[in-house]
């Protein structure tokens, strides 16, 4: 392959990597914004369930201590039962029954505030901020939902033809020099995808510097790959696109 035509395949790719930039920036900031959106929601959703999670554990414990307290209750019905049945003899055992419900009703009391009062204001807390969050969760939901859905129209109506412009790629890909691609690679990374750039005039168009008489000539020739001197573009003539 002559170096003309190294150098046509090149100008080639840039031009279909232009409009698949094109197409890319339809898109504006549609991409990152759902990227923003979607983050929002995970942070928001681990939040719930970490809050539920606390919830869970207190409502655990709430069972527990109403479970004991269930328990005592019965103890006292039952020795209060006793008591009354009059089938009670010896002061002792009359002593240690109601002894039995004395202690039963403080532990009760006792459960009753530490474990279910003090939960009382946590689990407040966790309902109203889990209530914010539902709140905030439907807004970035219906946000996001916007987002996607435009995306999608976009990317309907493009679609089609970035595919087109891909395969149109993927097959110049094939027929250029790997040493090219990755000549061509390093400059369109660091010149926002405009690797190269004609001369028209003495001018290079991609900064508008101009060339000297006989680099220009030279360029024209294309023996080799000339890159230009102040914006470091691939340089093509444009004598060579229009011939
Ligand atoms: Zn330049």
């Amino acid at each position: 392959m002559s170096m003309k035509e190294r150098i046509l395949l090149l100008y080639n790719l840039n031009k279909i990597d232009n409009e698949l930039n094109e197409l890319i920036s339809l898109r504006g900031d549609i991409p990152a914004k759902i990227e923003d959106l979607s983050s929002e929601k995970n942070q928001l959703d681990e939040r719930t369930n970490e809050l539920r999670g606390e919830l869970d554990e207190i409502n655990s414990i709430e069972n527990k201590v109403q479970a004991e307290n269930d328990e005592l209750l019965k103890k006292i019905e039952k020795n209060d039962n006793l008591l009354r049945s009059g089938s009670v003899k010896s002061n002792k055992e009359y002593n240690a029954l109601a002894k039995e419900i004395e202690d039963a009703s403080t532990k009760i009391k006792e459960n009753e505030k530490s474990a279910l009062e003090d939960n009382t204001d946590r689990k407040n807390t966790i309902d109203n901020e889990l209530k914010l969050i539902a709140g905030q969760l439907e807004e970035v939901n219906v946000e996001l939902n916007q987002n996607l859905k435009e995306l999608e129209d976009l990317t309907t109506q493009t679609g089609e033809e970035e595919k087109e412009l891909q395969t149109q790629k993927d097959d110049l890909l094939k027929k250029i020099e790997p040493e090219d691609i990755a000549h061509y690679n390093r400059i369109a990374n660091v010149k926002f995808g405009e690797a190269v750039a004609v001369v028209r005039k003495g001018s290079c168009l991609g900064c508008y510097s101009s060339i000297p008489p006989q680099k220009a000539i030279e360029i024209r020739t294309a023996d080799k790959i000339f890159t230009c001197e102040s914006c470091g573009r691939i340089l093509i003539a444009e004598e060579l696109i229009t011939a």
